[in-house]
């Protein structure tokens, strides 16, 4: 099964792949320039952050917005389709559950490089005491509003929505994925006469998604510079020069899982060349990176791991929708380098002990937090209480944690992309030696 139809010419997704990557560096230049021009003229800062909001935003948040506006018809349409092609449901089962173990083994792998960096940099103990309490006055107000889930029962109760349009409303990713699920199992339980115009149907709300989202990717080199310029035009680059050494323990951790850990995995896992893998996948890591959003970049990286990677409709639209939600390498790593630095500023002692149940906090975390911008954040305020570190601790790193956010959300994806090829090779190797089990018996 195809979820998308066919792919543009070469030449076509060349030249906006390339113009993609043009808007995203002229943006950063753009806005790194003016931030650094301005920061000696507070009265330029004003009409410059004016300009920002009334014309550079709102082109980027229409971008966001469309991407946006296809997520729930596709992870809908994808996931119920993926597990009505799938058929039987011990191949769901089986595609499920080894999907399910990818995600936890990596996610558990990213937390735990995140674990040993910051033990061996100890971010926390360069942080000038005075540094602390500025940035706490300044952001530290903003935890009141970061700090309102606990983890409990109840989030997993939640998974089963009591009206699945008021679910997809709010954009409940988990209990959308719950009632996808549902109808894909019922879709294959009744009888054909009955299935086939509800797939009809689906199949042609996946086609109008597929061209709303090349509508989008052509506004993309607009929207992604638009998006960069407001970011690094407003980025307090005075913080990232205080909180520099967490920044670059998180970014280092980041970077090698994304190019090491991901390429050891789709060389050995997946038998692909890390080099080919990342050139096909770089529209998809240019779209997490500006919109940092797991959700916003579904749509790409459905049509990027379907058209580019080969990877088949039925998984592509099982794992990918699953994963946006579910696998968060790079929140995880984020998640545990943030919970240890603020123990270090704190004193707080966390023995190995307390970063083991950290690593696994964080994988939970990570399944739970929304693929939007910050989604990570309030959970995060959870994991900092469980361990009795101060919750406004929060505040110190919300300056910065936008260029972060950027960062972890291009693992999420890419770490989402890499599951895919995996179950595809493992699905691909099951069906060879079927074949020739049936050869020998014939
Ligand atoms: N922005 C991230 C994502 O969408 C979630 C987070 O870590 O805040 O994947």
């Amino acid at each position: 099964m195809r979820l998308f139809g066919k792919k543009g010419s070469e030449r076509q997704r060349k030249a906006l792949h390339t113009r993609i990557l043009i808007g995203l560096l002229a943006g950063g230049v753009v806005g790194t320039a003016l931030n650094l021009l301005l920061a000696g003229f507070p009265a330029y800062q004003a009409k410059s952050e004016f300009i920002l909001a009334t014309f550079v935003a709102p082109v980027g948040q229409i971008f966001l917005r469309m991407l946006f506006m296809i997520v729930v018809p596709l992870v809908f349409t994808s996931l119920t389709l993926g597990v009505t092609s799938l058929g039987d449901l011990s191949r769901l089962g089986r595609i499920g559950g080894r999907t399910m173990l990818y995600f936890f083994f990596v996610t558990a792998a990213a937390a735990s490089l995140g674990l040993i960096l910051v033990n061996i940099t100890q971010p926390g103990m360069h942080l000038d005491p005075q540094v602390r309490e500025n940035l706490i006055a300044t952001y530290g107000k903003q935890e009141a509003q970061a700090s309102g889930p606990r983890f409990g029962i109840d989030n997993l109760v939640q998974i089963v929505p009591r009206n699945p349009l008021d679910a997809a409303a709010r954009g409940d990713m988990l209990a959308l994925i719950f009632v996808s699920l549902m109808c894909g199992i019922a879709l294959t339980r009744i009888s054909s006469e009955h299935a086939a115009p509800v797939i009809g149907v689906l199949r042609g709300i996946g086609r109008i998604t597929e061209v709303i989202i090349d509508l989008a990717m052509k506004f993309a080199p607009y929207g992604v510079f638009a998006l960069i310029l407001n970011v690094t035009g407003r980025f307090g680059w005075g913080i990232l020069k205080q909180l520099l050494y967490f920044v670059i323990v998180t970014l280092v951790g980041l970077i090698i899982f994304q190019f090491g850990a991901y390429s050891i995995s789709v060389k050995l896992l997946s038998g692909i060349s890390p080099r080919v893998f990342f050139s096909k996948i770089r529209t998809v890591m240019i779209t997490a990176f500006s919109t940092s959003s797991s959700n916003a970049t579904l749509p790409t990286s459905m049509r990027v791991t379907e058209q580019e990677l080969n990877v088949p409709g039925e998984i592509a639209g099982f794992v990918l929708p699953l994963g946006a939600t579910m696998n968060m390498n790079g929140t995880a790593l984020f998640e545990g380098v943030t919970v240890m630095f603020l123990a270090q500023v704190w004193g707080v002692h966390l023995g190995l002990l307390d970063q083991v149940l950290i690593m696994f906090l964080a994988v939970l975390t990570a399944i739970g937090a929304a693929g939007v911008p910050g989604g990570s954040i309030p959970l995060l305020v959870m994991i900092l209480q469980t361990f009795g570190i101060p919750a406004e601790g929060i505040g110190l790193i919300l300056g910065v944690d936008r260029i972060l956010d950027m960062s972890r959300t291009t693992l999420n994806v890419t770490g989402d992309i890499t599951a895919a090829t995996f179950i595809t090779r493992l699905e691909r190797r099951a069906q060879t030696r079927r074949e020739l089990r049936e050869k020998t018996i014939v």
